[in-house]
């Protein structure tokens, strides 16, 4: 019996993708993408059937937040049964957050969900635009026996397609935005798309898609720098009702040995702020207790992001924390893989 066309649903958040510039300012700003749509003739082309679905005020990615990405968990839960992959076009600049972000609220997940969006709007005659939407929806229809092969959330930019909860956003100027420093891409795509099978992420077919839209906000990112003093520190942990901070250390997850400094981290561990080590660099892992200057970190508690990016930390840290994680197995929980994100 032949399988039937895949159904892939497009959902438009915003983004330069569909963005045209202001007559009068110049500047680029989101517009309706269904008119844009019909400038894409070779979607007709495709062997799947593509519905849309546009956010009634599409946004810049830089706008992004918590109720945008449980709206965009909505979407797919309300059409999860309908369609075989979702395609989710999105602003480049918080692309990295939102996957893996959604990576997170979509548990169970047994189908595509590709993120992609482009540096140049569609109907610019240069544009990255088109190459990228059309391959993310030929990745979201890959079938083997009428089932997806992609069963996870994955990014799609110039070529290459991701593990969302992996990347990072690297360029505001090259077609090349993204990267996935410690992990191989998913698939390239050349004049065959190569897919890189053992490295999809298997779901267990008997388990169904559980959506988690609970998110903590009270959340931040410090960035450590040589001079950061006593008073910075005391001001951001003493924000009122502050429930993790995902603290950006050096090179294999080295911070300052200065009594003040492990003090305070101490103190907020004790009051139950949950302090998680990554590594300021781009690729490679934190090792606490490999230097001197990781020690203390373990020994009062702070957790390890491992290998994980910020933007995979931050964002499963606000799940954990959403999800209301009990303290007794928070470190078990946060520094094991869950969907793909760290080793
Ligand atoms: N500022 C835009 C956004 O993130 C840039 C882009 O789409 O690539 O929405």
């Amino acid at each position: 019996m032949p399988y039937s066309t895949p159904k892939i649903l497009l959902i438009y958040t915003g983004g330069t993708i569909g963005m045209v510039k202001d007559s009068e300012t110049g500047a680029l700003k989101a517009f309706n993408f269904k008119k844009l749509l019909q400038n894409i003739p070779e979607l007709k082309l495709l062997e799947c059937k593509i519905e849309t679905i546009s956010f009634t005020e599409p946004i810049d990615s830089s706008n992004m937040n918590v109720q945008n990405w449980q709206q965009i968990a909505e979407i797919i839960e309300d059409n999860y049964e309908e369609f075989d992959g979702f395609v989710v076009l999105h602003g480049s600049d918080t692309m990295s957050y939102s996957a893996s972000a959604l990576s997170f609220m979509l548990e169970n997940l047994s189908k595509p969900v590709i993120f992609t969006g482009s540096q140049l709007p569609i109907g610019d005659l240069r544009t990255d635009a088109k190459e990228n939407l059309i391959t993310a929806i030929q990745i979201a229809a890959l079938q083997e026996k009428g089932k997806p092969i992609i069963k996870e959330v994955g990014l799609y930019f110039e070529y290459k397609l991701y593990r969302g909860n992996r990347t990072t956003k690297i360029s505001a100027e090259h077609f090349n935005a993204f990267a996935s420093p410690n992990f191989p891409e998913l698939a390239e795509s050349g004049v065959h798309l190569k897919i890189n099978k053992e490295l999809l992420l298997q779901t267990s077919k008997a388990k169904k898609i559980k959506v988690n839209k609970n998110f903590e906000e009270n959340v931040i990112i410090l960035k450590l720098f040589p001079g950061i003093n006593h008073n910075i520190l005391t001001a951001v942990l003493a924000i009122p009702n502050l429930k993790g901070i995902i603290l950006e250390t050096y090179g294999s997850g080295n911070a300052s040995t200065e009594a003040w400094f492990i003090n305070e981290l101490k103190k907020a561990i004790k009051q139950n702020i949950y302090v998680i080590n990554v590594t300021q660099c781009s690729g490679g892992s934190v090792a606490m207790g490999k230097y001197e200057t990781s020690t203390d970190l373990k020994k009062i508690g702070v957790l390890s992001g491992h290998n994980i990016t910020t933007e995979a930390a931050i964002t499963k840290l606000m799940y954990l924390l959403g999800q209301k994680v009990s303290p007794k197995v928070f470190k078990t929980v946060f520094e094991t893989s869950l969907r793909g994100e760290m080793y």
